[in-house]
């Protein structure tokens, strides 16, 4: 027996079957026409927004990363409750702009940033968070091409990294970023050729369930920044300070203390320096906002045994759920939380693993599981799946196609 990562708070049984925004979850697939279905629930994100909020020092605002999950639907509710939102592509430009979201809330970071992607974005008037010298003069030249300042930040690469993440994005030779020495001489140049003048970008990486080592990361994100801008001799007028605020996945993971974040970034805040006492501050957050609030729904289509050992075959899997089958950036594959949703909250009865329908043992939701008994046509919930989920899986694979998606 394995064990299952733990249930976000918040999900109950109703009529004995698991509920999401108080509907039954054979009610939302029978809406949906089929399954495999990603439900994201309303509520949860509002309410996740709004305690985040009243954690945070006020002044602090908050970014939505869209890849975490750019359904469109969901894209719109989140967008009515966070200050900005952060892309990654012209791809995704298009769809805040879909959104009808102003060009002046949109940051877009992102090595490789093509020429057509480039002069999108200048034209819409988003931050483009640089991330080389070389990315800055093709900027510049297509700013003056379309007779228009561009608005630029610079995103750098950091000389620490965040401690515990789950995926480290800055300390030593990086893709992402220009390294912190050169950051100051190139805010000067893009200043001097006319640009208008958006800030830094910092960020160290993902999933952190640490409290001190997130707030270790933001003292040292706020210190490099104004080191830069002292030796610039320039304002700042905005500073991106990263994120990585994780949610728990697995057993034994516990939910990050953001009381506790916020209490120490309120006390940073009293005390900074005046290069940094007139700029806007912002966090980015992708998973944390959106990753518990949905929930992906399959159904049982084949129950076998083999050599004494169960298994449940879903009609979903790794296609659309690439991260909980442990094929999205982690060493040891571990279980993500995952119950029978048609027997939601009964007692455990069997060891069983589910599957999904792919022809590769890659294909697992959850391995040696003590579950309810379920049989063919239950359905199966793998949680955690509001982030990260359709947004980053093959889903192309072996023919199988998108899921559904719902926002209730
Ligand atoms: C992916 C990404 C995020 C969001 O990461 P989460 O772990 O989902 O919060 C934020 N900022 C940047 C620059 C990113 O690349």
């Amino acid at each position: 027996m394995k064990p299952l990562g733990p249930i976000p708070a918040g999900f109950e049984a109703l009529d004995g079957e698991l509920a999401i925004s108080g509907r039954k979850a054979s009610s939302l697939v029978e809406e949906a026409g089929r399954t495999p279905l990603f439900v994201y629930s309303k509520q949860m994100i509002a309410e996740r927004v709004a305690s985040l909020r009243a954690a945070m020092p006020a002044r602090l605002k908050i970014n939505y990363a869209i890849k975490a999950n750019s359904f469109a639907p969901l894209l719109e509710h989140v967008a009515g409750l966070v200050d900005g939102l952060d892309i990654a592509s012209g791809g995704e430009l298009e769809m805040v702009q879909a959104a009808s979201v102003g060009g002046d809330r949109v940051s877009f970071a992102g090595p490789g940033k093509r020429d057509e992607e480039l002069e999108a974005a200048i034209a819409a008037g988003v931050t483009l968070n640089l991330e080389s010298e070389n990315e800055a003069q093709r900027a510049l030249a297509i700013a003056e091409r379309l007779g228009k300042a561009p608005r630029l930040a610079i995103r750098v690469n950091p000389d620490f990294e965040l401690k515990g993440s789950g995926m480290k994005m800055g300390g030593g030779a990086k893709p992402f970023g220009v390294d912190a020495e050169r950051v100051p001489a190139l805010m000067r140049e893009i200043v001097d050729a006319g640009c208008e003048w958006r800030g830094l970008h910092i960020f160290t990486g993902s999933q952190a369930l640490d409290a001190d080592a997130l707030i270790e990361t933001q003292a040292n994100t706020l210190d490099l920044a104004h080191r830069m801008v002292s030796e610039a001799g320039m304002s700042l007028p905005k500073l991106n300070m990263g994120g990585g605020f994780g949610i728990p996945y697995f057993s034994g993971d516990t939910p990050l203390d953001i009381e506790k974040m916020g209490a120490a970034l309120g006390d940073k805040l009293e005390t900074l320096p005046d290069t940094l006492a007139d700029a806007e501050l912002f966090i980015e957050l992708g998973r944390y906002i959106v990753g518990e609030a949905g929930v992906y729904l399959t159904r049982i289509i084949d129950r076998k045994e083999s050599h004494g050992e169960t298994y449940l075959v879903t009609d979903g899997g790794l296609h659309h759920q690439l991260a909980a089958s442990g094929n999205f950036g982690t060493v040891v594959r571990r279980n993500y939380p995952l119950a029978i949703a048609s027997h939601f909250g009964a007692e455990p009865a069997e060891v069983a693993s589910v599957v999904g329908c792919l022809c590769t043992p890659l294909d697992r939701l959850a391995d040696k599981a003590n579950l309810p008994r379920a049989e063919v046509g239950d359905i199966v919930a793998v949680f955690c799946a509001g982030a990260y989920g359709a947004s980053a899986s093959p889903s192309a694979f072996l023919g199988q196609g998108p899921a559904e998606e719902m926002l209730v």
